[in-house]
């Protein structure tokens, strides 16, 4: 292959393809003279980063997207594998395409160390590779300790939280199905804030229609530490008591203190304890690990603070956060939808710190969310965000909230469509 052909197709990303971390990617920017940005993370936030870095730079930055997992799982419709209206193999999907299409390479491996004096980071792996800026966007991680009871076990062993889509979430369906008809499903949750504030309601719902069907004299009972329901309140009260009477029974300022696995039974804060059939934990939670080790989480110990112009750490610069790790701001829930957004903000603010144009940013994103109530209704909530460079944080447009009147048919679909639309819009 003559050498002007060959860059040409490096260029246009023919030649970077998946592989392992090995060779090419540690000095390809450097041959190239291409700034270097390298994305951790290819859930929500890293993917759509990624993308849209190779679009907005118009080939002109070349991105490395490092995650330790094969395929991408959406959480997001997750919960409807409960009610057996969605299958997992369904919210399970290649990156290849969209990888192969911009040009980016992926690197299957774990970032084990970063390295901000030297921009670099380790991969477990044991290969380093430097980087003009590193976004991460790495999820959540769980705070398993609070809980005296299981302190001795490794990632809180025998927690079944199912708040990644995956294994756990397959684990809970099988401990719902092996349950007898008349047993008690519990669900805890966790003072906000916690990775998408309804879906332990909509996963109540998803439990609550398997009930009906298989076991009907079944019992949800969700254990909330917060003083409300923390989303769509109204709405999902509502569908509760119509719905779902002597079914679905809620109970607030639960906090919980520590569990016994051996004997089902929960240990709270100010109430008696509660035994049940099936545990469904979800702990607290902080920024996935990466960050926190990292000394990015600055908020609370738990989450990452961002300038919301550029996504930048407030503390350490040149590294850019995004999703579910960083302290949002007003009426900011940790979604799918916020990270999409924050991706391309952020995409957009390192295009132009690279490519030494000015900084005339003023992001703007929305969040939408969806949840599904009954079998055939959904319900959404969306605020519409701006940047305010007096307060230097997103704010809510005025008058851009929606909510549901009541769940209904058009939601549903409507739902659908927005997962489909996302997943298209991030994967190809
Ligand atoms: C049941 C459920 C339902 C939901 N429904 C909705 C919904 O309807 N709408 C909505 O908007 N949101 C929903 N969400 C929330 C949504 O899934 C999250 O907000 C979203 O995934 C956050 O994106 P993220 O990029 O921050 O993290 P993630 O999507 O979790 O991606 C993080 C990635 O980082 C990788 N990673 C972590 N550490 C490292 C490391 N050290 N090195 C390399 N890679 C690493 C992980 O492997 C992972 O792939 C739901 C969540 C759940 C659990």
């Amino acid at each position: 292959m003559h050498r002007r052909h060959f860059i040409q197709q490096l260029s246009a990303g023919f030649l970077l393809g998946t592989s392992g971390s090995q060779g090419l990617a540690a000095n390809l920017g450097k041959t190239l003279g291409l700034p270097r940005v390298i994305v951790v993370g290819a859930g929500f936030g890293g993917l759509t980063a990624a993308k849209y870095l190779r679009l907005l730079s118009q080939h002109k930055i070349e991105v490395l997207l490092i995650d330790p997992s094969p395929t991408f799982i959406s959480s997001p419709m997750s919960n409807l594998i409960f009610s057996n209206q969605f299958e997992l193999h369904q919210l399970i999907f290649s990156r290849q395409a969209m990888v192969n299409k911009h040009g980016i390479r992926y690197i299957q491996d774990t970032v084990s160390r970063i390295d901000p004096e030297k921009q670099n980071i380790l991969l477990s792996s044991g290969e380093k590779l430097n980087y003009d800026r590193l976004v991460i966007s790495p999820g959540i991680s769980y705070l398993f300790d609070d809980y005296a009871g299981i302190r001795d076990k490794k990632n809180g062993e025998g927690i079944v939280h199912a708040m990644q889509a995956g294994p756990q979430t397959i684990q809970l369906k099988k401990s719902l199905q092996a349950m007898k008809d008349g047993g008690v499903f519990a669900i805890t949750i966790p003072v906000a804030p916690y990775r998408c504030p309804p879906s332990p309601y909509e996963r109540a719902c998803q439990v609550g229609l398997y009930f009906k069907k298989y076991q009907p004299k079944s019992k949800v009972l969700i254990l909330d530490a917060n003083p409300d329901v923390t989303s769509k309140s109204l709405l999902f009260k509502k569908v509760w008591a119509n719905h779902f009477p002597k079914m679905i029974e809620y109970r607030n300022n639960h906090t919980l203190m520590d569990v016994d696995l051996q004997d089902g039974r929960l240990l709270f804060e100010v109430q008696d304890d509660i035994t049940a059939d099936v545990l469904n934990i979800i702990p607290p939670m902080r920024a996935g690990d990466i960050a926190h080790t990292s000394g990015l989480t600055n908020i609370n110990r738990r989450w990452c603070g961002i300038d919301f112009q550029t996504y930048e750490s407030t503390v350490i610069s040149k590294i850019h956060v995004l999703g579910d790790a960083t302290q949002g701001a007003d009426l900011m829930p940790k979604s799918a939808q916020i990270a999409y957004g924050q991706g391309k903000a952020c995409a957009q603010a390192i295009t132009e710190l690279l490519l030494n144009q000015s900084l005339k940013l003023q992001p703007q994103y929305n969040n939408l969310c969806y949840s599904f109530m009954t079998e055939s209704t959904a319900a959404h909530i969306k605020t519409d965000h701006l940047y305010n460079s007096n307060l230097k944080t997103m704010s809510v447009i005025q008058g851009s909230q929606e909510l549901s009147n009541s769940p209904s048919v058009e939601d549903f679909k409507q739902g659908v469509k927005w997962a489909k639309d996302i997943w298209k819009d991030i994967l190809t």
